[in-house]
């Protein structure tokens, strides 16, 4: 383990999320910590905790700059029409991609019907705890902090939320201890459902991201929930097509069991940016069930959702060009 890796999980056991742009370079540690929602004793406790936890750990030097800016998080949605076409797995995707270039991004798990969230980050035997009335993020694969409805309920318990009952389990999520996050994107429930309405009534999500496999009937499925966010007012930044086109590991040939570029050619119609497609793969399948999301090594596929990653990211940070 690195210095940073070790001085990062250190300050973050002690600090949770509050604790952000760790540093550590030849024992000199420094980073920033949200005092927002301290009192001034808690605020002297933890520094104290903070400081002597890094020397105990070798630090010569333990520099920590308390900000008490409180940050608003921006919610992305990544939606689709239909289960089974990759969603959860883009949303783990995207957040590793914009956290390994550097973003401030976290990750809500809000698919009710299957929260996968706690595999795919890795972290299936991290609870979060709460301090106060507020969770607290579990920290996932590439340190994204994450929290998921799959953490709200016992293991193996289907979790058939409705009305006032999902939205409030959102809200918990949501309104949890972001610290310094910016950015969350949230893995919505497939379809049209109670989660989603209070998440457009309630916690007005900046954009969507639409996930479709290139056949036809699941574009259909996809336009639908185009519909539904343009109904909210909920601006669509792209259309992503996963699961296009299969190379086989035998004999190299690439094929097409879904069709070829349907959902580029409706977003073109749609008139909504096409933001990249994502190869059928099973090493996809592997690595996101062994909890190392694929976006973490520097291959075809890493590039592919970094390539993504970095679209939404510009679409996040120039208000201007979504604005109308
Ligand atoms: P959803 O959230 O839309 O229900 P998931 O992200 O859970 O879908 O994906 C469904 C299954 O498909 C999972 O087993 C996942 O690992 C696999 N999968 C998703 N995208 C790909 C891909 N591009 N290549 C291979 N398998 C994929």
């Amino acid at each position: 383990m690195t210095d940073f890796d070790s001085f990062s999980q250190l300050v973050f056991t002690i600090a949770g999320p509050r604790a952000t742009g760790l540093k550590a370079e030849d024992g000199a540690v420094s980073f920033m910590l949200d005092v927002s929602d301290m009192t001034t004793d808690e605020r002297v406790q933890i520094e104290e905790k903070l400081r002597h936890a890094c020397e105990q750990a070798g630090a010569n030097s333990v520099r920590i700059m308390l900000t008490a800016e409180r940050v608003t998080p921006r919610l992305i949605a990544v939606a689709s029409g239909k289960g089974g076409v990759g969603k959860s797995t883009l949303s783990t995707n995207l957040a590793v991609a914009m956290k390994l270039a550097g973003r401030s991004v976290g990750l809500v798990d809000a698919d009710i019907y299957g929260p996968s969230q706690p595999r795919l980050m890795g972290a299936e035997d991290n609870k979060p705890e709460a301090d106060g009335k507020k969770l607290i993020p579990v920290i996932g694969a590439g340190g994204v902090p994450f929290l998921s409805m799959g953490q709200l309920a016992k293991p193996g318990q289907a979790i058939a939320w409705r009305g006032p009952m999902a939205g409030n389990a959102l809200s918990q999520l949501v309104d949890a201890h972001w610290g310094q996050v910016r950015d969350i994107i949230v893995d919505m429930p497939p379809g049209t459902g109670d989660i989603q309405l209070s998440m457009v009534q309630k916690h007005k999500p900046l954009g969507a991201v639409i996930i479709s496999t290139p056949q036809d009937l699941a574009l259909m499925d996809a336009t639908r929930a185009i519909g539904f966010f343009d109904t909210a007012k909920v601006p669509i930044i792209g259309l992503v097509e996963n699961m296009a086109g299969y190379l086989c590991p035998h004999c190299g040939e690439m094929s097409n069991p879904f069709g070829a570029g349907g959902a580029e050619a409706a977003a073109a119609e749609l008139g909504i940016p096409f933001l990249g497609r994502i190869p059928l793969d099973i090493d996809i399948r592997l690595a996101s069930d062994a909890g190392t999301p694929p976006a973490l090594s520097d291959g075809p596929i890493g590039r592919a959702y970094a390539e993504i990653a970095r679209q939404v990211s510009d679409w996040i940070d120039n208000p201007k060009a979504h604005a109308a």
